[in-house]
C-alpha cells in the first residue's frame, strides 16, 4: 500500500514536471533571452537609392519658364506642385514634407530603383498589405553615441518587398524597389513623362506616428506617420526630442568610409 502510493506521488511529480518542462519549451522562443538579438551599431550611412546601380538620386525642383518655383519635394518645405486635400485641413501645398522625394537625377523613371538599408539596424515595421500607396519598412539605429534613429522607406512595389519586421539589416542591404506611380501634380505641362515615382525617405527620433498629431484626429492611426507636419516644421514635430531631421544632410555628415 505504502509503495503504491510512493509511485503514484513519483508519477504525478513526473507528470508535473514534464508540463512546466514543456511549457517552458513552446514559450522558448518568446522569452528575451532568445529574443535579445541586438544589430550591430549604425556606425556609417549611405544614401537609400543609388547603392549598387551607380545612378544618382536626388529631390525634384522645377522652375518654370518665368524662373518661379513650382515644385520642391526636399525635406522640410512646402511643395507648390501638390494640390487636393489633406487630413490637416488645409490644402496640400500648405504642410511641410517631413522627408525627401529621391528621384532618378537624369531624369529617367524611378520606377524599380533599388532601395537599401541606410545603415546597420533591425527592421522594426514592414506591412506587407499597406498601400501608403506602395509599402512602407522602418529600420531602427542604434549610433554608435548611443541614441536611435529611425530611417521610414516609403513607396516601395508590392511584390519587391526583401524583409520582415524583427530581421536584423546591414547597410546597402536590398529592401525593395521603388513602385510606379502617375504624376498628379498641378503643372503636368512641366512633367510629360506622367511618372511620379519616387522613393519618399525619412530619417526621424520615433518609431510610432500612430498618435502624432493630436490636434489633427484625421491624420492619426498609421504607425508611419503622413509623411508631412502641419502647422510645425517637421525639426518641431510632434517635439523637439520626438521630431525628423533633415535625411540627407544627415547622411552626408556620417557617411560610411
Ligand atoms: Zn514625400
Amino acid at each position: 500500500m505504502r509503495q503504491k502510493k510512493f509511485t503514484r506521488e513519483v508519477i504525478l511529480i513526473f507528470i508535473g514536471l514534464s508540463a512546466i518542462l514543456g511549457l517552458s519549451l513552446l514559450l522558448l522562443p518568446f522569452s528575451p533571452l532568445v529574443q535579445a538579438q541586438t544589430a550591430p551599431t549604425a556606425d556609417g550611412f549611405s544614401p537609400p537609392l543609388g547603392f549598387r546601380d551607380g545612378l544618382s538620386y536626388e529631390p525634384r525642383i522645377t522652375h518654370n519658364n518665368e524662373g518661379q518655383l513650382i515644385e520642391t519635394t526636399d525635406y522640410g518645405v512646402k511643395n507648390p506642385d501638390l494640390q487636393g486635400d489633406t487630413c490637416f485641413g488645409v490644402s496640400f501645398d500648405q504642410i511641410y514634407h517631413a522627408g525627401e522625394d529621391w528621384y532618378r537625377a537624369d531624369g529617367s523613371s524611378t520606377a524599380g530603383a533599388e532601395v537599401t538599408a541606410v545603415a546597420n539596424g533591425q527592421v522594426a515595421f514592414a506591412d506587407p498589405t499597406m498601400n501608403y500607396p506602395g509599402l512602407v519598412v522602418i529600420i531602427e539605429h542604434t549610433l554608435a553615441s548611443g541614441p536611435k534613429v529611425y530611417s521610414v522607406y516609403a513607396h516601395l512595389d508590392d511584390s519587391s518587398l526583401e524583409v520582415e519586421a524583427g530581421q536584423i539589416v546591414s547597410r546597402g542591404q536590398r529592401l525593395g524597389e521603388v513602385m510606379y506611380q502617375d504624376y498628379f501634380g498641378r503643372y503636368p505641362e512641366y512633367h510629360p513623362s506622367g511618372d511620379d515615382s519616387h522613393l519618399h525617405y525619412e530619417l526621424r527620433n520615433f518609431y510610432n506616428g500612430r498618435n502624432i498629431y493630436p490636434a489633427h484626429p484625421h491624420c492619426g492611426g498609421l504607425i508611419p506617420g503622413r509623411g508631412y507636419t502641419y502647422p510645425e516644421i517637421p525639426d518641431d514635430f510632434p517635439t523637439p526630442e520626438a521630431g525628423y531631421t533633415d535625411p540627407a544632410s544627415f547622411i552626408q555628415e556620417r557617411l560610411a568610409p
